[in-house]
C-alpha cells in the first residue's frame, strides 16, 4: 500500500533555502520533473555499492512489463513516437510538434498513453493527418498505422486505464491489460471460486500475477507472468542480474530473500510468493533493501492484478530513529485508538518502519513515486508476521525543496497565523503523517472472524487509505507524540490540520479537470475524511465534550470571490478524525460493504463545479505543476580488466528525454505484442 502525497497544499510556503543541488528539472503540461539526491552512496562499502548496482539493473529490465500491463497498444506506439522523435527532420518550430513534444513526454511519464493519475487517455495536440504523415518513416510495427490512430485520437477508443465508474462492466471498460475478452462478472465469479477452493486461513493473493483470458474453446486461462510464461524476456534478465546481485547480500538471511524471489519469478506460484515476503518482511537488519515484483493492485479495477515496480534504497540511519520510536511503542497507539476494542489487535506484530533513500525508482514507481511504502499487502502474512514501513526521506526533501516559495500556501491558506504554523511545523508533520500512516495505520485493527479481506471491492483500497490517514491524523494531535520527543510542542500538529482540510476540500482538486469526479482511492480518500469531518462538525452536532456550545468547527469562508477553509476548534476536529476513524475500522473489520459504498458515494467522489472552477482558476495563476515525478540517477560501474567491479559512480547529470530513450534502448526486452 502506498503513501500519501501529502505536497499539495500543506508545507509549501518557506523562503528558499541554500542548497547547490538542482531538484527542479523541466516542466511540461501538468508535470514538473525533479531530481533526488543520493546523499550518502558514496560512503557506503565497495560491497554495498555492487549490490545496489545490480539490483538497480534488475530495477530497471521490468519496465516494460508494466508498460504492457497498461495497455496493450503502450510498446508499439512507444516505439512508433520515439522513431519519430528521433529521426524527425521538419520544423522543429512548428505547433505539430511541439504538441508531438509534449504528447510524447506525457506518454514517457505515464509509462503508456493514458494520465497515471486521473487514467483519462491523452488527447494529442497534433493533427492526425501530421502524424500519419511522420507514421511512414517507422518501420516494424505490429499493427496497421489505422489501427494505431484509431486507439491514439479516438476519444471512444481506450478511454481510460482504470474505469470505476459504478454500474459499468469495469473490467470491460478499463484499458488495463489485466483480462483479455472476459466480462466484470466472469472475472469476479472465477476468483471466487478459486477463492472459496483454496485455503480460508493462508489464502494466496489469488489473481495477483496472471493475465486471465479464455482460450479458442471458452475455458479461462490465466496466463501466468513468470521467466517462462507471459512477460518471461523481461523477467528472465531481471532474474539473470538478481543472480548477480546475490554473492554481494548483506546477510545469509538478503540471499534467502533473492533465492526466493528467483523462484517465484521462475515458477509463478504465489505460494512461493507469500513465503518470499515472510522472508523479505523479517530480513530488517541490512542497510540496502529491496523491491521488486507485481506488487500493487491500483491498475487493476478489481483490485486484485498487480503491476511491476522496484525500487532499490538504504536506511536513513539518522531519521529511522523517528519511526523506531514510533514502532517501539504501537502496540500503545492501538490500545488508546478510539477504536472499539473488537477490532482492535491484541497484539501488534513486528512493525518495522524505517526512513529510507531512493537510490533507484522503477516500474509503476517511475517516474511518478509514492513518498511511502507499507508491505507486504496480504492480509493474513501482514497479521502473523507484521509488515515493513517506509518513509522514502530523499524523495520526500525533494518535493519540499522544489516547493518553496511556489504561492500555494499564500493564496490558499485562510490567515498569516496559519501560514507561520505551516512553516514552522509543515515539513515536519508531514513527514510525521507518512510515518504515522505507514508504520501504524496501515497495520492498526483487525479483521473479524470469517470476513472476507476484499469484502469492500471497489471501495477497499479508498477505505484502507482512509483508516491509515485518520489514524494518522488522530495521533498527530496526542499529547504522547510530545512525550516521545516527536513534535517540540502541542501545537505542531495543527500544521497538519490545516494542510489535510485545505487539501481535502480546495486544493486537490487542481489535479482533476473540469467535469470529472474524483477517481483515485488517495484522493476519494482525502475528499471523504474533510469533507466528511465538515459537514460533521456543523452546528449542533459539534458540542464539545465538556459541553461547549455547539459551533461550525470548519468554516468555508469567502472573501473577495475566494473560498478559505477556516478552523474554528483543533481540538474538537479531532474529536470528528477519532469518530470518523471508529466508523472507518467498523466498516473494515465487518466488512460493511454498503457502509463503505454510502461514505465513499457521498462524501468521496462527486465535486462541486463552481468551487472546483475557482480552485482551478486559483492555481492556474500560480503557475505549478500539479503533478511531480523524478528522473533517475545514472549508475557507472568501473570495472577491472577481469570484469570485476572496482567502484561504482553515482551521477546526476542526465536529461528526462535522454533517459527514456536511454532505458528504452538499454533495457527493452518484450516484444511489442505480449499474447
Ligand atoms: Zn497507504
Amino acid at each position: 500500500m502506498i503513501g500519501a502525497l501529502m505536497t499539495v497544499g500543506a508545507a509549501q510556503g518557506a523562503a528558499q533555502t541554500e542548497d547547490d543541488f538542482n531538484y527542479s528539472n523541466e516542466r511540461f503540461a501538468d508535470l514538473q520533473m525533479l531530481r533526488y539526491k543520493v546523499e550518502g552512496f558514496d560512503q557506503l562499502t565497495l560491497k554495498q555499492k555492487t549490490l545496489i548496482y545490480h539490483l538497480q539493473e534488475a530495477a530497471l529490465w521490468g519496465r516494460d512489463i508494466l508498460w504492457d500491463q497498461n495497455g496493450k497498444y503502450n510498446l508499439t506506439i512507444r516505439k512508433a513516437l520515439e522513431n519519430i522523435y528521433t529521426h524527425y527532420a521538419g520544423d522543429k518550430n512548428s505547433e505539430d510538434w511541439k504538441a508531438f513534444e509534449i504528447y510524447l513526454k506525457r506518454v514517457w511519464f505515464s509509462n503508456g498513453i493514458h494520465h497515471h493519475y486521473a487514467c483519462d487517455k491523452f488527447e494529442p495536440g497534433f493533427s492526425e493527418k501530421w502524424f500519419r504523415e511522420q507514421l511512414k518513416i517507422v518501420k516494424g510495427l505490429p499493427y496497421s498505422n489505422d489501427e494505431i490512430c484509431n486507439v491514439m485520437f479516438n476519444p471512444q477508443v481506450m478511454a481510460k486505464r482504470v474505469n470505476l465508474a459504478e454500474g459499468d462492466d469495469l473490467v470491460k471498460t478499463s484499458a488495463s491489460n489485466y483480462y483479455e475478452g472476459i466480462t466484470q462478472a466472469e472475472a469476479e465469479a472465477f476468483y471466487a471460486k478459486q477463492k472459496a477452493e483454496g485455503d480460508s486461513i493462508h489464502p494466496v493473493m489469488y489473481g495477483l500475477n496472471s493475465r486471465l483470458t479464455k482460450t479458442k474453446n471458452g475455458d479461462f486461462i490465466e496466463r501466468t507472468w513468470t521467466s517462462t510464461g507471459l512477460y518471461g524476456e523481461a523477467i528472465t534478465k531481471i532474474v539473470e542480474h538478481l543472480k548477480l546481485a546475490r554473492p554481494y547480500a548483506e546477510d545469509a538471511q538478503q540471499q534467502a530473500v533473492i533465492d526466493k524471489l528467483i523462484e517465484y519469478y521462475d515458477t509463478g506460484n504465489l505460494k512461493a510468493f507469500d513465503e518470499y515476503s515472510i522472508l523479505w518482511v523479517n530480513n530488517t537488519e541490512p542497510l540496502i533493501d529491496f523491491v521488486n515484483g507485481f506488487i500493487e493492485c491500483y491498475g487493476d479495477p478489481l483490485g486484485l492484478k498487480s503491476s511491476w515496480e522496484s525500487i532499490v534504497n538504504f536506511k536513513d540511519l539518522e531519521a529511522t530513529k523517528r519511526t523506531e520510536t514510533l514502532s517501539k511503542n504501537a502496540q500503545w497507539f492501538e490500545d488508546h485508538s478510539p477504536v472499539a476494542s473488537e477490532f482492535k489487535k491484541d497484539k501488534v506484530k513486528g512493525i518495522t518502519a524505517k526512513v529510507i533513500k531512493a537510490a533507484i525508482l522503477a516500474g509503476d514507481l517511475y517516474p511518478s513515486s509514492a513518498i511511502g511504502i507499507n508491505l507486504p499487502n496480504s492480509d493474513w502474512v501482514r497479521a502473523e508476521h507484521g509488515s515493513k514501513s517506509v518513509t522514502i526521506g530523499n524523495l520526500t526533501e525533494a518535493y519540499n525543496k522544489a516547493a518553496k516559495g511556489n504561492g500555494m500556501l499564500k493564496e490558499f491558506a485562510y490567515s498569516d497565523e496559519e501560514i507561520a504554523i505551516i512553516e514552522k511545523y509543515g515539513d515536519l508533520t508531514d513527514d510525521l503523517h507518512t510515518d504515522l500512516h505507514e508504520c501504524l495505520g496501515h497495520g492498526s485493527g483487525k479483521l473479524l472472524e470469517g470476513v472476507d479481506g476484499d469484502s469492500l471491492k471497489a471501495y477497499g483500497s479508498t477505505i484502507e487509505e482512509a483508516r491509515a490517514d485518520l489514524f494518522a491524523l488522530y495521533y498527530l494531535a496526542d499529547p504522547k507524540l510530545v512525550e516521545l520527543g516527536l513534535v517540540p510542542n502541542a501545537e505542531a500538529y495543527k500544521a497538519s490540520y490545516i494542510g489535510q482540510m485545505q487539501n481535502g476540500l480546495l486544493t486537490q482538486l487542481v489535479r482533476i479537470n473540469p467535469g470529472n469526479n474524483i477517481e483515485e482511492a488517495h484522493m476519494r480518500n482525502r475528499a471523504l475524511i474533510a469533507r466528511w469531518a465538515y459537514e460533521h462538525g456543523k452546528g449542533r452536532e459539534s458540542v464539545g465534550s465538556m459541553g461547549e456550545p455547539p459551533i461550525d468547527i470548519i468554516e468555508l469562508v469567502k472573501r473577495d470571490g475566494k473560498t478559505y477553509v477556516k478552523i474554528n476548534d483543533y481540538h474538537r476536529l479531532r474529536n470528528l478524525f477519532g469518530k470518523l476513524l471508529a466508523e472507518i475500522q467498523r466498516i473494515k473489520s465487518t466488512g460493511d460493504y454498503e457502509a463503505a459504498k454510502n461514505l465513499v458515494e457521498n462524501y468521496g467522489v462527486r465535486i462541486d463545479p463552481e468551487l472546483h472552477k475557482e480552485v482551478l482558476d486559483r492555481y492556474e495563476k500560480l503557475n505549478i505543476a500539479p503533478y511531480k515525478g523524478f528522473i533517475n540517477p545514472v549508475y557507472d560501474a568501473e570495472k577491472d580488466n577481469n570484469g570485476n567491479i572496482t567502484d561504482v559512480k553515482i551521477s546526476y547529470n542526465e536529461g528526462y528525454a535522454e533517459q527514456m530513450l536511454r532505458y528504452s534502448k538499454d533495457y527493452s526486452a518484450l516484444p511489442l505484442v505480449n499474447e
